[in-house]
């Protein structure tokens, strides 16, 4: 007897059906750049439909979010350059740009789940993540201190989760220590455990003016042929206590993200980086993929195994996901 599968494919209704995984709206989280100054809504001209926010400019785009069903933002801080340091200053100062932006998002809507990424190459003179020796090599312990430093502040702030995303080792259990020491116990903490040096990361960088004054983030992020020591770093993540451990980026290294599913019982987040965003979206501006496209790809990060994905493409999604 002849078997056959296409039985289950007959009708858009069987299709749902049977469908093994399914892409919700709660599933997405949506990264938010902030800037100093007033007035500012700014398109990223690597990025079409993102843009710089300052704080007085987001109740739109909250509530716009909001109505989309979309509960997640994750915050990055673009500082205006004269208030870059070698230690990063700018980044724990309570009325830095995203502390003035996660307590203006609670009152737009307290509802929302505000996340703030950790990291010191926005904020530093020289982009990169952290403290420099003479030698311009990374400090990783002196590096913790401020990553403790800065995630504290946002906690201060309000902030309902901090996601560092520097790869210094042992971050996750000096920002677990510093929090908890601080009364915040409930602040979870997302690792960007397996964070490759990646050449996708392109567009961000003009995004968040991180780009590094010299040299590479070699010496810290990982390197993209390596799936063994992504295991390693998620195992270390979770013994120093992250709540959620995270692979970017996510479509050249759905992998690394099933790995992760194989090996941990934590919720597993993927970052769908600008590149990958960029490519896609450029592709379809110019009629050489239908807009499907979109949805395929960010299918395939869940499929993998990630059940948090953060992605550009949240809205376009929402609204897809909507009108289906
Ligand atoms: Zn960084």
């Amino acid at each position: 007897m002849l078997r056959r599968p296409r039985r289950l494919r007959s009708s858009k209704a069987i299709r749902n059906l049977v469908r093994e995984t399914k892409l919700q709206v709660e599933d997405l989280i949506y990264p938010l750049f902030i800037v100093d100054g007033e007035n500012i809504k700014r398109e990223i001209s690597s990025m079409e439909g993102v843009y710089h926010f300052s704080v007085d400019m987001l109740d739109d785009e909250i509530k716009e979010l909001t109505e989309l069903g979309i509960e997640h933002i994750l915050l990055f801080g673009v500082p205006d350059d004269h208030k870059k340091d070698c230690q990063a200053s700018e980044a724990f100062n309570p009325e830095g740009g995203v502390q003035r932006a996660v307590r203006k998002i609670k009152e737009i809507n307290p509802e929302m789940d505000v996340i703030c990424d950790v990291c010191m190459c926005e904020y530093t003179s020289h982009g990169h993540c952290g403290i420099l020796t003479d030698t311009g090599y990374v400090h990783n312990d002196k590096t913790l201190d401020y990553l403790a430093k800065i995630s504290l502040s946002y906690a201060q702030a309000g902030a309902d989760m901090v996601a560092p995303s520097d790869m210094m080792d042992g971050r996750i259990g000096s920002i677990r220590e510093v929090l908890d020491n601080n009364g915040f116990e409930n602040v979870a903490i997302m690792a960007y455990s397996a964070k490759y040096a990646s050449s996708f990361y392109g567009p961000f960088r003009e995004a968040a003016n991180s780009a590094p004054q010299f040299g590479d983030r070699k010496t810290y992020q990982m390197d993209p042929a390596n799936t063994n020591e992504a295991v390693l770093e998620g195992q270390l993540d979770v013994e120093e206590g992250a709540d959620i451990i995270m692979v970017k980026p996510a479509l050249s290294y759905l992998d690394v993200i099933q790995r992760f599913k194989d090996n941990f019982d934590l919720p597993i987040a993927a970052y769908n980086v600008s590149g990958e965003y960029s490519m896609l979206k450029l592709a379809v501006k110019e009629g050489l993929l239908n807009e499907s496209a979109i949805y395929e790809a960010v299918m395939s990060i869940k499929r993998a195994g990630a059940t948090i994905i953060i992605t550009y493409f949240a809205k376009d999604i929402a609204k897809m996901l909507k009108n289906n």
